[in-house]
């Protein structure tokens, strides 16, 4: 496994590498790897000749300081388990390298944008597709792989790489989740012992909105003051949002058609977790 730490060594590697005629994968993380994370990287294994992945916590797409100073990193851990899962090549770069003086060029996928973690993370979105359009430029890979976990991103990414003309296939997987259903995340580390145990609530709320609409419950709203209920009593939990959306436009729904996205952010103390599920009517 080679570990890259600067833009200029991944481009000459890349350069190599495609004359050679190898397909590249590529998995974008922000580290402190786990199972979600590696599962990426396993399928990402099946379909292509090299596997990256890139490692960086990237400043621009936090809108809290304290989020960002506070996000968990532990390079030698990646390390070895990116070895382990199978890892070609590790792209870790600095932000002076990704974000020189200087630098003034956004990405930004409007519409998509305005719903769910777009209108509680202002510039959020705008920090994601914009390091992620670099770091398409950077490894120039033939598929891309996000998780469902972060839906709303995996819907603007998408977006952006058809609308930009990328020529890059985007391949969303499941989402990975602990034995009791809290859904793998970098995040979850910063839980105290009682928050930990209060975000299982999230998973629950989620099959709960999912029972409902196979019985037949076509209500948004009165899915969502359930879930509401369930999550409220929970002690150290605060909802940020709980939405039902469409799942191709993100748009709210009143009345659950067909099929829906229920997507949730919730804090639990200082830490704020999202999740989702796909209902079908
Ligand atoms: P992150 O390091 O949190 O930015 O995540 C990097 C990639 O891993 C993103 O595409 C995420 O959607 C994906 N991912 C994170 N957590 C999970 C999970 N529990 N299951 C599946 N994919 C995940």
């Amino acid at each position: 496994m080679k570990i890259i730490d600067s833009i200029s060594r991944m481009s000459v590697l890349i350069k190599i590498l495609k004359k050679e005629g190898k397909s590249i994968g590529f998995v974008p993380t922000m580290g402190y790897l786990h199972e979600g994370h590696l599962s990426l990287v396993r399928t990402a294994k099946k379909h292509t000749d090299v596997v990256a992945m890139s490692i960086f916590v990237n400043p621009i797409q936090f809108d809290r300081r304290e989020d960002l100073e506070k996000y968990p990193r532990d390079f030698k851990h990646d390390e070895g388990l990116a070895r382990d899962a199978g890892v070609d090549i590790i792209f870790y770069p600095s932000v002076k390298d990704m974000y020189p003086d200087g630098y003034s060029t956004y990405v930004n996928v409007e519409g998509l944008t305005d719903y769910l973690c777009g209108s509680s993370r202002p510039g959020h979105f705008k920090g994601v597709t914009t390091v992620v359009a670099k770091l398409f430029g950077i490894v120039k890979p033939d598929i891309a792989y996000f998780g469902q976990k972060d839906a709303q991103q995996a819907i603007v990414i998408k977006r952006m790489a058809t609308d930009l003309n990328m020529d890059i296939e985007i391949k969303i997987l499941p989402i990975i989740r602990e034995k009791d259903g809290l859904a793998m995340s970098s995040r979850n580390i910063n839980l105290s012992e009682p928050e930990r145990k209060d975000a299982a609530v999230l998973f629950q709320a989620l099959k709960k909105a999912e029972a409902l609409v196979k019985e037949g419950e076509r209500d948004a709203k009165k899915i969502i003051r359930q879930m509401e209920a369930m999550i409220k009593g929970k002690e150290t939990a605060k909802i940020d949002y709980i939405s039902i959306v469409d799942t191709k436009d993100l748009k709210p729904m009143s009345t659950v058609l067909s099929e829906a996205l229920v997507a949730l952010a919730v804090f639990f103390g200082k830490t704020r977790l999202i999740d989702n599920i796909i209902v079908k009517a």
